[in-house]
C-alpha cells in the first residue's frame, strides 16, 4: 500500500489554508487545494484570535509576519481586554472590565488570508476556479471527487473546508441519511437532512473599515476617542464593537442587531449586502452620543445575515472529514469560528503527519478528530450563542432581572453579574490550551493503532 495519503482540500479559506500549512513539507501526506473561486479576494473587515489560536499559528511559523501586521500586544500577559458599557440609553454606564491572559489579537482578514497564503509549503497545490460538485466513496475506500467543470481527481482523503454552504458536508449527510433509510431509522436519517440546513441566527452583522485618517481630526478635537477601542457596547437586542486592523491604520466596525422574533426564520435576499446607512443607524436609534459618533462614519455597511448550523452528529465518514465552518458554523460572540477551524486543521493535520500513520489509519485518524474535535466545537457554538444572548440583554435571566431593577444601585449590580456571566462563560478562550486536545488525540490514536479492536469499540474504550 502507498505510503503517502493523499489529501484533496475543499475550499481555500482559513480552516482549508491552515491544513495545509500545518502538513507542511511533511512527505507522508500530499495536499491539493481546490478552490471554487477564481482568485482570493479581500472579504470581511476585521479578525481576531485569541492566544490558544495564536499560539498554533506561532507553531505554524507565522508569528513574525502576522506580528507586522497588528496593533495588538502577543504575549499571554494579563490584559484589560474590553471595558462592557449598557449603551441603549441617552448617557451610557460602564458596569465591568474583563482582565483576560493575553489580548484579542487583532488584524485585517485580508492580511491574515494573505500572510497564511504566503506560508503555504511549494508542494501544496493549489487549484482555482475548481467548484466541487460531488464526490462518491470508491469500493477501494478512495474518494473520487467531481467538480463543476466535469473534471474529477482520486484521494484518500477529501476534506470540506468548504464553509457554511458545504457541498462536501451536502453529500455526506445525504449519505448518512440514505444509510439510516435503508436501515428503517426514518427518524436518523431525517435528522441529518435537517442539521445539513443553515439556519438564520436572526442577528444581522454590520460591518465597515474606517481609515484611521478620516477619524484623526475628530479624535483631535475630543469629538471621538480611541479608548472606544476597548469597549464592547451593549443594550437590547444590539451590540456594537470596534478596534484597530491593519497595524493602527483602520478601524473594524462591527454592529449587530438582533431580532429575536426571527431566530431560525428564512432569510429573504442575500446573505451579504450593502446597505443604507440609516438602516444601520435606526438599529441604533436612542443610543448614547459616543456609538451615534462612530456611526457618522459609516456610509454604507455590508450587511452580513448570520448563518448558524446546527450541531452535527458526526464531522465525519469514510475517507472524508468537515472542518472549520463546514462543519461548526456560529455566530460570531466569541470570535472564535476561525480559530476552530485553524484547530481542526492543526489537529487533523498532526495525527496524520504522524510518521507510523498509513493511509489504512485513516479511519483511526478520522475517528479521534471527531471524538475529540466535535464536542469542543460544538461547546464552542454554544457559548458563542449564549454570549451573544447576553450581549444583547436577551438572555430571560438578565432580561427580566433587568427590566424588575427599580433603583440604578440595583442594576449596577445586576450588570455586573451579567459581565461576570459573560467572563465565565468565555474564560476557555484565554486560559485554556489546545495542546491538552491535541495530547488527547495523539494518545487516542497511539492506543487505537496498537489496539487490535475496531475503530468504534477502540475510540470509545479510550475515551
Ligand atoms: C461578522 C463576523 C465576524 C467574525 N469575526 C471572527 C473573529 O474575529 N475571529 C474568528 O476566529 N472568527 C470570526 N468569524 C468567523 C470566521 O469568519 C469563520 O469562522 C471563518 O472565516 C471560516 O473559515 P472557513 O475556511 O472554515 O470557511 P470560509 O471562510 O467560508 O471558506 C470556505 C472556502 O471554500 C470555498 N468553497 C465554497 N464552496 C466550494 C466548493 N463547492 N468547491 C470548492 N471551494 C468551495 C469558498 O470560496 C471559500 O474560499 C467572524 C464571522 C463573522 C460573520
Amino acid at each position: 500500500m502507498d505510503k503517502q495519503i493523499k489529501v484533496a482540500v475543499c475550499g481555500g479559506g482559513i480552516s482549508g489554508l491552515a491544513f495545509a500549512i500545518a502538513v507542511g513539507k511533511n512527505p507522508n501526506v500530499s495536499v491539493d487545494i481546490y478552490e471554487a473561486a477564481p482568485e482570493f479576494l479581500p472579504i470581511g473587515a476585521g479578525i481576531g484570535v485569541w492566544m490558544r489560536v495564536w499560539d498554533l499559528l506561532a507553531k505554524m511559523g507565522l508569528a513574525d509576519d502576522l506580528k507586522v501586521k497588528t496593533a495588538s500586544t502577543t504575549t499571554p500577559d494579563p490584559i484589560d481586554a474590553l471595558i462592557f458599557r449598557k449603551s441603549d440609553q441617552p448617557e451610557g454606564v460602564e458596569f465591568y472590565k474583563l482582565v483576560t491572559n493575553g489580548p484579542f489579537i487583532t488584524f485585517h482578514r485580508h492580511d491574515f488570508q494573505q500572510t497564511m497564503i504566503n506560508h503555504l509549503p511549494d508542494t501544496c497545490k493549489m487549484h482555482h476556479s475548481k467548484r466541487l460538485s460531488t464526490y462518491t466513496t470508491l469500493p477501494s475506500g478512495r474518494i473520487r471527487a467531481t467538480f463543476d467543470d466535469g473534471t474529477q481527481i482520486i484521494c484518500d482523503l477529501l476534506i470540506g473546508a468548504d464553509g457554511i454552504k458545504s457541498v462536501v458536508r451536502d453529500n455526506l449527510l445525504r449519505q448518512k441519511a440514505a444509510e439510516h433509510a435503508a436501515m428503517g431509522n426514518h427518524e436518523a436519517a431525517y435528522k441529518c437532512l435537517v442539521s445539513n440546513q443553515p439556519h438564520w441566527s436572526g442577528t444581522m452583522a454590520y460591518r465597515a473599515l474606517i481609515p484611521m485618517e478620516k477619524v484623526k481630526a475628530d479624535i483631535a478635537k475630543g469629538k471621538l476617542t480611541l479608548e472606544e477601542c476597548h469597549i464592547q457596547h451593549m443594550g437590547r437586542n444590539a451590540n456594537l464593537i470596534i478596534y484597530p486592523v491593519a497595524n493602527g491604520t483602520m478601524i473594524n466596525f462591527a454592529a449587530f442587531y438582533h431580532q429575536p422574533d426571527k431566530v431560525g426564520t428564512v432569510f429573504e435576499g442575500p446573505w451579504v449586502a450593502h446597505v443604507s446607512k440609516e438602516e444601520l443607524q435606526g438599529a441604533y436609534a436612542g443610543w448614547e452620543p459616543s456609538v451615534q459618533a462612530w456611526l457618522q462614519f459609516i456610509d454604507a455597511p455590508s450587511r452580513w445575515a448570520i448563518h448558524t448550523i446546527e450541531p452535527l452528529d458526526s464531522y465525519t465518514a469514510d475517507g472524508v472529514a468537515l472542518v472549520g465552518d463546514a462543519a461548526h458554523a456560529m455566530v460570531p460572540h466569541q470570535g472564535s469560528g476561525a480559530g476552530q477551524g485553524i484547530e481542526d486543521a492543526y489537529f487533523l493535520a498532526t495525527l496524520l503527519s504522524n510518521p507510523s500513520v498509513n493511509v489504512r489509519d485513516i479511519p483511526k485518524v478520522l475517528s479521534v478528530y471527531d471524538a475529540v474535535r466535535r464536542p469542543f466545537a460544538v461547546d464552542v457554538c454554544r457559548r458563542s450563542h449564549l454570549n451573544g444572548s447576553f450581549y444583547t440583554m436577551n438572555h430571560p435571566e438578565f432580561k427580566n432581572r433587568i427590566a424588575k431593577c427599580t433603583s440604578q444601585a440595583e442594576q449596577e449590580q445586576v450588570l455586573k453579574q451579567l459581565g461576570e456571566a459573560v467572563k465565565n462563560n468565555w474564560e476557555w478562550a484565554w486560559s485554556s490550551s489546545f495542546n491538552d486536545c491535541m495530547e488527547a488525540g495523539v494518545v487516542m490514536l497511539k492506543r487505537l493503532m496498537t489496539s487490535p479492536s475496531d475503530v468504534t469499540h477502540g475510540v470509545s474504550a479510550v475515551l
